[in-house]
């Protein structure tokens, strides 16, 4: 057995932390570049915090996922004031675009250099500027991990922007932060942190260390979720969702994805889609085909095993089987109101398309099994 373990410097995890981020951001910087999410509000009291120790940030504004435009601005704006820090505030996208930023600030060359699958997929060589990652929402786990998930308008595709030296100096998750995010996004995000812990417990890639991570992070997600969907007041629920989020993330930089991944990320290159909602509605269709394909090709397989130990947590008995991890997250969506394909303008003729797109995707390869082009027809029909 061999496996490697990385992630960002420093973690600082709890309630009110944020109230300890600009002692931090002291020792990593002198000009901070703030990027953030579309609410002035939320980000006012970060922005207080830092000026009041003296230190003058740039604020940067990002309206929606990342698209290679807003990291090209972001550079152009972080070297016009010099800064020597980046901070992203918000859920996965500003966090994602301050990791790409800092990164091509210290970088020479374009952004499509270093692109993978749409450009020459060059390695990142220097050092990233220093970031703090401060989640906002509990889903994607960004904070920790090693990329950037990127929207290029022009070849209509989602991809990363990958490197170890992109992984955050210091991860700030308080989860008095989410408090505020409304149930849409609760779910929505909440799903995109599930599916995080599933696919690196079944994927080939898994250590030991991954799956501490995902045992546990599963645990908290599936007693939190739907509590926190309800009442967003629930703290107890937003602390353990804050927690899984944090620990998909770990678990995803550290093993693989999967084909759910693989779909999504191709997905939201195409439509306005929010890309938990599409994990979330893929995730049940995803593990059944899985599962048919596991037995049918390869009964052998750990995944076989690993999808019954989910099922048992899932369900708290002791007598369930893999199949059960399919009903379970197929109730899951329909308790959080998680919407067919078809709700983004997905068709039947773009199917094709997709489905190429997938295929090459690199969270593909982490799947535990290879699927046929008919099964992820099926994958796409299902979740239509
Ligand atoms: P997001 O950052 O786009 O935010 C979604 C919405 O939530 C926005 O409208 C935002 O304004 C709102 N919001 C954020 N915090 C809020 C709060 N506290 N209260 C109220 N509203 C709030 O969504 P996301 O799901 O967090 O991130 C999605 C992006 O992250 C996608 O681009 C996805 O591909 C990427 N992603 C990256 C990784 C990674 O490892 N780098 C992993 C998973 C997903």
């Amino acid at each position: 057995m061999r496996f490697e373990f990385a992630t960002a410097t420093r973690i600082v995890f709890g309630l009110g932390a944020l109230r300890e981020l600009a002692p931090l951001a002291v020792e990593l910087g002198a000009r901070p570049m703030v990027v953030s999410g579309k609410s002035v509000e939320r980000v006012a009291p970060l922005l207080s915090l830092l000026s009041a120790r003296g230190l003058k940030p740039v604020p940067y504004v990002v309206t929606g996922e990342p698209t290679t435009d807003d990291v090209r601005q972001g550079v152009a704006l972080a070297r016009k004031n010099a800064c020597d820090l980046v901070i992203g505030f918000g859920g996965g996208s500003p966090m994602d675009t301050a990791k790409a930023i800092a990164a091509l600030l210290t970088n020479p060359g374009e952004l499509l250099e270093y692109l993978e699958v749409i450009g020459q997929g060059k390695p990142l060589e220097v050092p990233s500027a220093p970031v703090i990652a401060i989640p906002t929402t509990a889903g994607t786990g960004a904070e920790v991990t090693r990329n950037a998930v990127l929207t290029s308008p022009e070849h209509g595709v989602k991809v990363s922007l990958r490197s170890p030296h992109m992984l955050p100096r210091l991860a700030l998750v308080d989860p008095e932060l989410t408090y505020s995010v409304p149930p849409a996004i609760t779910a929505s995000t909440g799903l995109d942190a599930f599916t995080q812990l599933v696919e690196p417990y079944v994927t080939p890639a898994a250590s030991p260390l991954t799956d501490g991570l995902c045992l546990e992070g599963i645990r908290r997600a599936a007693r939190a979720l739907q509590r926190a969907y309800r009442d967003g007041g629930d703290t107890q629920a937003r602390e353990d969702m804050a927690i899984a989020s944090l620990f998909g993330g770990l678990a995803l930089a550290n093993a693989k994805l999967g084909a759910v991944h693989g779909f999504a990320g191709v997905l939201g290159g195409l439509f306005p889609a929010p890309h938990g909602a599409v994990c979330g509605r893929l995730l049940p269709e995803v593990t059944a085909v899985n599962i048919r394909a596991l037995r049918k090709r390869d009964p052998n397989n750990r995944a076989l095993a690993r999808y019954e130990e989910i099922a048992r947590l899932l369900l708290g008995a002791s007598g369930a089987v893999a199949e059960d991890v399919i009903v379970w997250s197929a109730a899951l969506c329909r308790d959080l109101a998680i919407p067919g394909l078809a709700t983004y303008g997905i068709t039947a003729a773009d199917f094709p398309h997709i489905i190429a797109g997938a295929s090459r995707a690199s969270s593909m390869k982490g799947n535990p099994i290879a699927l046929t082009e008919a099964e992820l027809i099926e994958i796409l029909e299902r979740a239509w």
